[in-house]
């Protein structure tokens, strides 16, 4: 096994430097973070998106100036250079580096965007060079997952393995090795790919809007398509990458496609930058949005044809990449059209680059969907397209394609992928086998069987091997409902007999957000208040049941994990969340309190530590459940949620979401192999009345304050009453099915509020919390 790296310098806190610096100290690694003047950590805890997952990470990360702190980096296993992007600047640096790390085994490794390892080595010594590589971050690199790994002429295989291996197991990274050459991969492709587009727009006549239609989720790209994303991004970085490619570029077929349009460059010269200088391709005004418009260099109110719009979103429904694209390019008139002229273009050039900047198609698939969002990288867009008809539709168009794919072609290839995983290698003329990554299995890969071992409308129970059941919600959004509930306890009932442990393994964009309102609102409106009482009833039975299963429960969080999806893993066993978890028990905002034991078991997971038979002042741990549920306060990730007494400081999190699963599997197999036990049901002495009447101050003084609703005081008012254990708590121990019953009466008066029925249809309309 490859020597791990324990210790990191980051040498320049600018942009990247210190979001690789906060990425590695996410992951539980001392940082050292050098520049020229002294980093500013507190510019770093206030960066948007955050690049911490939790602002103690600071502690991890130590800072200094180059002039004093330099010869530090001897003690580090790995050193990244993230300095501006001048060669002579880097040069000089990695002359001072060599000198301190001579002899020393560390590895040092530049985030260079576009500059050639052999120009930055001039004058180094082999020993430097052999442990020299380039590490190419994303940005922003807490939540872009491409890393692209650069080998040098006489880098160590040792060394590239080294890094690959942080770079994955610690920092959750994908990586792709990409040869040494200009911008590498994802932004060679995704830069001529981006200017190709702008270019064929000036020649079509269409705007700015027209194209994020066609070329955004109808492409199978991110909502924010080519301008929005050029915003983001920045201009100036767009332009830098470009210039670097015009000019390095010299042989480059397809080279006029980097020269910048001139509208964009007077863009870059009058500091329309996007986002960071307010404003580029789109601008926000008090006004509206408006657009620049290519052709006056000036802002205009957004437009964009009407018809284009309507065309685009009815494509954007449909849930397949594949399907979409394919869609999109055999759509007649303008959309079709364009849509192909870009693709094909970038397809192509794509493909003429194999051999050139990388060997692997999947390689440059997983680049783009990594570093630049894709759904789909080129060749599985080429694929989706059918192989053999765009090959020949560019063939017939004129387009130069590459003799490797018209071999291709010629073999009767079904695609560049096969349905049995296997992927063509160019080189080669032959379909090579992948052996599949155990540790990034989906669902569809470990089910065991034909049929699941348990369905109903809204979830399946897949058996997952290694006796462990897999159970999958189906809903929209993988919401909560009664069947899904009903599941849930099947699954328990299941695999206390056949099983020896349970997974909640969901699909999709996020791991559920919530009950599904709509059956609340018709029995609210029709008074049907049993029917409400046994809704609540069941999922309170559910919930329970399931924390009190015979086999672990593992709840595989990610993206929003909200209502009645956090409710779920507070009843699990244990928590494998991914990184980027989105958890809170939000149900204030649609004007209610949690209803499926959200409350008890939040309660008791702030209070399972306190021994039993003590004399413990519990109000400040009940304070703080309430104030989380009562402002619906949302974890902006997985050790967030930890730190909100969401998650257990002892649940997994999973770096790389593609692991999730594999990695929640292993979780729940650990705990069944390890000698599980259900928990003991415990009570305790809560604050009563006293601790009621404390709360209502704060509550009053939130309203007199203009931060909370009177209605909010209502709910809010309800709520302290559940979490004291009513105003009888503090006189005897109160059990979980006392605060259960007390959560399940606060929740269907609350039903009855008029206020709370706005609030639950305003969300079911519009889909956002109302304040009233
Ligand atoms: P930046 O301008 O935000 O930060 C550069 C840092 O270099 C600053 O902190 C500055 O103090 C320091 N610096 C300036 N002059 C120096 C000198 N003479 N000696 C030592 N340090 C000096 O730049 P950035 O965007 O963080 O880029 C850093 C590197 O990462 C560049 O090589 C860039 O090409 C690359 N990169 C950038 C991005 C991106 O999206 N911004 C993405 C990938 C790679």
């Amino acid at each position: 096994m490859a020597k791990p790296i324990r210790r990191v310098a980051v040498l320049g806190a600018g942009t990247m430097g210190s979001g690789i610096a906060a990425h590695v100290a996410n992951a539980g690694l001392p940082v050292l973070l050098l520049d020229i003047v002294p980093p500013d950590l507190n510019k770093l805890l206030k960066a948007k998106p955050a690049a911490l997952f939790h602002p103690r990470a600071a502690r991890m990360i130590e800072t200094g100036v180059f002039d004093d702190a330099l010869d530090r980096i001897a003690t580090c296993d790995l050193v990244i250079e993230a300095v501006v992007e001048r060669l002579d600047i880097k040069r000089s640096l990695f002359e001072r580096v060599e000198q301190i790390v001579a002899g020393k085994d560390v590895i040092v490794s530049s985030n260079t965007s576009g500059l050639r390892i052999a120009d930055m080595m001039e004058g180094r010594s082999p020993a430097f060079r052999q442990r020299f590589l380039i590490t190419h971050f994303f940005n922003p690199p807490r939540y872009m997952k491409l890393l692209e790994l650069v080998a040098g002429a006489d880098t160590d295989a040792d060394v590239m393995a080294r890094v690959r291996r942080f770079a994955t197991e610690a920092l959750g990274k994908g990586v792709v090795v990409a040869k040494d050459t200009p911008n590498f991969i994802a932004n060679r492709i995704g830069a001529h790919g981006m200017l190709a587009t702008v270019h064929q727009m000036l020649a079509d006549g269409l705007a700015p809007e027209d194209v994020d239609q066609i070329c955004g989720v109808a492409m199978g790209r991110p909502k924010s398509a080519v301008f929005r994303t050029a915003d983001v991004v920045g201009i100036d970085v767009l332009a830098h990458v470009a210039d670097n490619c015009y000019a390095s570029l010299v042989d480059d077929e397809d080279r006029d496609v980097f020269k910048l349009p001139d509208f964009v460059r007077a863009m870059v010269e009058a500091g329309r930058l996007g986002d960071k200088t307010g404003g580029g391709f789109y601008r926000k005004t008090k006004d509206g949005i408006e657009t620049l418009d290519p052709k006056t260099g000036e802002y205009r109110p957004r437009g964009g044809d009407p018809a284009i719009r309507k065309a685009c979103k009815a494509i954007a429904q449909i849930e397949s990449p594949a399907e979409r694209v394919k869609k999109l390019v055999a759509t007649e008139g303008t959309v079709g059209a364009f849509a192909w002229k870009v693709l094909s273009r970038s397809l192509a050039y794509t493909a003429r680059r194999v051999g050139e900047i990388c060997d692997d198609v999947d390689a440059i698939d997983d680049a783009m969907r990594w570093g630049y969002n894709w759904e789909l990288g080129p060749f599985e867009t080429w694929d989706a397209l059918g192989f053999a008809e765009t090959y020949d539709r560019m063939v017939a168009d004129g387009i130069a394609l590459p003799e490797s794919v018209a071999a291709m072609r010629k073999t009767g290839a079904p695609g560049f992928y096969r349905d049995d995983g296997a992927v063509f290698d160019l080189a080669k003329g032959e379909y090579t086998p992948r052996a599949p990554d155990p540790r990034t299995a989906t669902l569809d890969v470990l089910r065991r069987g034909d049929a699941p071992v348990l369905k109903n409308a809204g979830a399946e129970a897949w058996d997952l091997g290694d006796g462990v059941l897999g159970v999958t919600f189906k809903t929209k959004a993988n919401s909560l409902d009664a069947d899904v509930i009903a599941m849930l306890g099947a699954a328990v009932d299941r695999a206390e007999q056949d099983f020896r442990a349970i997974v909640i393994a969901n699909r999709g964009a996020h791991f559920c957000v919530g009950a599904n309102l709509m059956a609340i609102v018709m029995a609210a409106n029709q008074k049907l208040w049993d029917q409400l009482e046994e809704t609540v009833r069941t999922l309170q039975t559910t919930v329970q049941r399931m924390k009190y299963a015979q086999v672990p429960i593992v709840a595989a969080p990610f993206g929003m994990t909200v209502g009645g999806g956090l409710e779920v893993c507070l009843a699990s066993s244990a928590v494998q969340a991914a990184a980027e978890t989105y958890a809170g028990l939000v149900e204030v905002g649609v004007g209610l309190i949690p209803g499926g034991g959200g409350t008890v078991n939040l309660l008791w997971r702030a209070l399972e530590s306190i021994p039993e038979g003590t004399d413990h002042n519990v109000f400040a741990s009940v304070a703080q459940v309430f104030r989380n549920i009562a402002t619906a306060a949302v974890a902006t990730s997985a050790e967030e949620a930890k730190a909100k007494g969401y998650f257990r400081v002892t649940d997994g999190v999973s770096f790389d979401k593609a692991r999730l699963l594999a990695e929640a599997k292993a979780r729940a197999i650990g705990m069944a192999e390890s000698g599980y036990h259900p928990p003991v049901p415990r009570a305790y002495r809560l604050p009563g009345e006293s601790g009621i009447a404390t709360l209502q101050m704060l509550i009053d003084s939130m309203v007199a304050g203009g931060q909370a609703t009177e209605h909010d005081g209502l709910i809010a008012r309800k709520l302290a009453t559940v979490l004291c254990g009513g105003s009888g708590g503090a006189a005897r121990e109160i059990t979980e099915q006392e605060v259960l019953d007390l959560e399940r009466e606060a929740f269907v008066s609350l039903c009855g509020e008029p206020k709370s029925l706005e609030r639950m249809q305003h969300m079911l309309m519009r889909n956002k919390p109302l304040r009233n």
